[in-house]
């Protein structure tokens, strides 16, 4: 049996920068995962927003994990063929395993990490065990559980998840290439949907290293045969879906595996259970269209270590009456609550067809053009480059442009 005070199963995004938290903190800690590296996997592929960025920040390890990121400084927004605004923004992109890994290098080595499964889970107000498939044990006074989508440990345990919309959105991601030149136009790209009865939100195309990735996200079943057309043609579905992308993009060709994902929004509820706290997709899940899942892994993971998990060890036992100061934290709630009503509004002001949604439709379409036509022309933006020479640019920015966006920010 091996002892510790923390016993964080899963090393994605939420369990990875948990044990480094921890780590840093001085905190007994060990990190359990099948996985020695994360593989390649189809998730978050670029943090972006000062939000977003900053709940990073606060992590302590988001400086140098977003140093290897891609960084794109300017984000132009296109609808019906036009482009409304060139934006700057504060984008770092980067691959979910490059993430992962990233952020596990940030681990200290105090932090012991085993490569297994967790297989079962006993609680208790004292001590936890953990029954690892290498047929070690763990206890622990606390378990993380920060394992994602997967859920026979909490069947184990009982812990009933509430589907709140089934099939929520489908993420598709995908890489383009420019057709008969060697660079795209644009630093980054947003292009909002066409029509309503098309179910897509929008389309984002941005750099990864020399990679000009898309995210194309839509309201759809799974077994909608539209996504049959996309596996088959690509391209043809595409530009048929939003024949004036191209006006922005010029022409382009899609290149390598196409990646679907439909995403399921949750929430699992854990409260009375003692001596375990779930943490990111462990706990609820996110729509992708609205980008906020790395928003609630940070604020629960930040929360977690920098606030609850000190107090919890500095007195004995860790029962569930403490474990609910947790769910309960006013940060992570507005973050939680946050987060579900974008993923519905995103939803109703891309496909609904009421006179309010459609009002709002054309609201933001205004807002768009209004502060795209007000911004001056070749004005800095809050990194110092000039909109006209970061739009010049295809593809990568050099991670020195990753620091200095930090330092002037952070
Ligand atoms: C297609 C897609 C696009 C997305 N896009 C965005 C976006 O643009 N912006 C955004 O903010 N968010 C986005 N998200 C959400 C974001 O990616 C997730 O919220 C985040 O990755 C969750 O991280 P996690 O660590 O909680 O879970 P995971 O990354 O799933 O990690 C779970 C870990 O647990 C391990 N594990 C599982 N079972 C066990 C076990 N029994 N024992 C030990 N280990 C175990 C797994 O191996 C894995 O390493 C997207 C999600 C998807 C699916």
């Amino acid at each position: 049996m091996r002892y510790t005070d923390i016993a964080i199963i899963g090393g994605g995004l939420s369990g990875s920068t948990a044990a480094a938290m921890l780590g840093r903190a001085g905190i007994s800690a060990v990190l359990i995962d099948p996985h020695e590296s994360y593989p390649a996997d189809f998730r978050v592929e670029k943090l972006s927003g000062h939000t977003q960025v900053d709940r990073f920040l606060r992590t302590g390890i988001g400086e140098s994990v977003l140093r290897r990121a891609t960084f794109a400084g300017e984000n132009w927004i296109a609808r019906f063929g036009h482009l409304l605004d060139k934006a700057p923004s504060r984008q770092f992109n980067i691959l979910y395993d490059s993430l992962v890994n990233a952020v596990r290098d940030e681990i200290p080595a105090s932090v012991e990490r085993i490569w297994a499964k967790a297989v079962s889970l006993e609680t208790s107000s004292e001590r936890q065990k953990v029954v690892l498939s290498n047929g070690e044990t763990l206890s622990a006074r606390l378990v993380v559980l920060a394992n994602g989508l997967n859920v026979g440990l909490r069947h184990q345990l009982g812990i009933t998840r509430k589907i709140v919309s089934a099939c929520h959105s489908i993420s598709i991601g995908f890489d383009v290439v420019p057709a008969g030149r060697n660079a795209f136009g644009f630093p980054a790209l947003t292009y909002f949907s066409e029509r309503p009865s098309d179910r897509i939100p929008y389309i984002t195309l941005f750099p990864v290293g020399t990679r000009m990735r898309a995210n194309l996200f839509v309201y759809r079943g799974f077994d909608d045969p539209w996504l049959h057309d996309l596996r088959r043609a690509p391209a043809e579905t595409l530009n048929a879906a939003l024949p004036r992308l191209k006006r922005i993009t010029g022409a382009f060709d899609i290149s390598g595996e196409l990646k679907i994902r439909p995403v399921d929004l949750y929430v699992n509820d854990a409260g009375g259970l003692h001596g375990l706290a779930l943490v990111g997709d462990a706990f609820s899940t996110s729509c992708p269209v609205a980008g906020t899942g790395c928003d609630k892994v940070f604020t629960d993971v930040e929360r977690l270590c920098n606030v609850y998990i000190p107090q919890w060890l500095a007195s004995d036992g860790m029962d569930a009456a403490k474990i609910a100061g947790f769910y309960a934290d006013p940060v992570k709630r507005d973050c939680d609550e946050w987060s579900a009503a974008k993923a519905f509004d995103f939803r109703s002001v891309s496909i609904a067809t009421s006179p309010y949604w459609t009002a709002q439709r054309w609201a933001r379409f205004i807002a768009w053009s209004a502060q795209g036509l007000l911004r001056p022309l070749g004005g800095a933006n809050f990194l110092g480059h000039s909109s006209s020479s970061s739009s010049s640019s295809s593809s990568s920015r050099s991670s020195s442009s990753s620091s200095s966006s930090l330092s002037s920010s952070a």
